[in-house]
């Protein structure tokens, strides 16, 4: 499969009043088309800088970020964000709230429209088109959010802990539906959470960041055995328990 994504020997330091924060140090890996990997990491580790260096809203201070082979600036690559809080605007209908990032970018074409009916149809959320947010359960707005993310047809999903904001057995739900969804939509998503569990649930592989300015103390490839394959069938399985030790004791041994 085509290489979508490749950071050679990133880093990166905030500057404030106070001085230097390096956040990022010497970070390469690549990813390839309809990969899901996870990046798990002490909290304050710079996971969250990393995605935003993806994303573009900062550059890095050393390293290169190549989208699709080219210099990520130069990228027509849609990348698409999905953060701890859905962001749905109250004063908005769910559809309206869905195609709001079309209106912004101005692609609201009738084919766009006709996708956010579509997708709102596919998971469940077509009966809630006219309702506002406040009337949808959390998982359910987790799901409007990430229609509205898809809608653009992003080419590579960013999540920041996006379900960090749920109660746990809301949390548990929401995460395998999401991962479900992504995995349906064949598409390439890195995961940022503190939740080991998540991360083994549902990436293909994941990134263990060490202690601020993070770099990649260990890759694991994550392979289950046939029945395994949604994310409850992979809580289920004996290798769940050996990765989420393996990881564990990983991160434990550079706090
Ligand atoms: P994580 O997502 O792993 O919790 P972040 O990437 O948010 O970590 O932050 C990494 C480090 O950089 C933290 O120590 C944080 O305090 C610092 N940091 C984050 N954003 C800024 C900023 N805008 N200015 C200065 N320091 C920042």
């Amino acid at each position: 499969m085509e290489e979508i994504l490749e950071l050679r020997h990133i880093s990166y330091s905030y500057h404030t009043m106070d001085g230097e924060t390096p956040a990022l140090a010497d970070i390469s890996f690549s990813m390839k088309e309809g990969e899901f990997v996870a990046v798990v990491g002490p909290s304050g580790c710079g996971k969250s800088t990393l995605l935003s260096l993806i994303s573009g809203l900062l550059e890095p201070a050393a390293g290169q970020i190549r989208i699709r082979g080219r210099d990520s600036k130069e990228s027509a690559t849609n990348i698409g964000y999905m953060l701890q809080h859905d962001q749905l605007f109250e004063w908005r209908t769910i559809y309206n709230n869905v195609i709001l990032g079309l209106e912004v970018q101005h692609m609201l074409t009738a084919k766009a429209r006709q996708k956010a009916h579509e997708l709102l149809d596919t998971y469940g959320l077509a009966q809630f088109e006219n309702a506002r947010p406040s009337q949808l359960s959390g998982g359910m707005r987790q799901r409007a959010a990430l229609v509205r993310t898809l809608v653009l047809e992003p080419d590579l999903l960013l999540l920041d802990e996006p379900f960090s904001a749920l109660d746990y057995q809301t949390r548990l739900r929401v995460g395998d539906d999401i991962g479900q969804i992504i995995r349906r939509e064949k598409k390439t998503a890195i995961l940022v959470t503190h939740d080991l569990s998540e991360a083994v649930s549902l990436a293909d592989r994941v990134i263990i960041l060490g202690p601020r300015p993070a770099s990649i103390i260990q890759t694991v490839p994550l392979i289950f055995g046939a029945g395994a394959d949604t994310p409850l069938g992979r809580r289920d399985a004996p290798e769940f328990k050996t990765y989420f030790n393996l990881i564990w004791k990983e991160l434990n041994s550079n706090e």
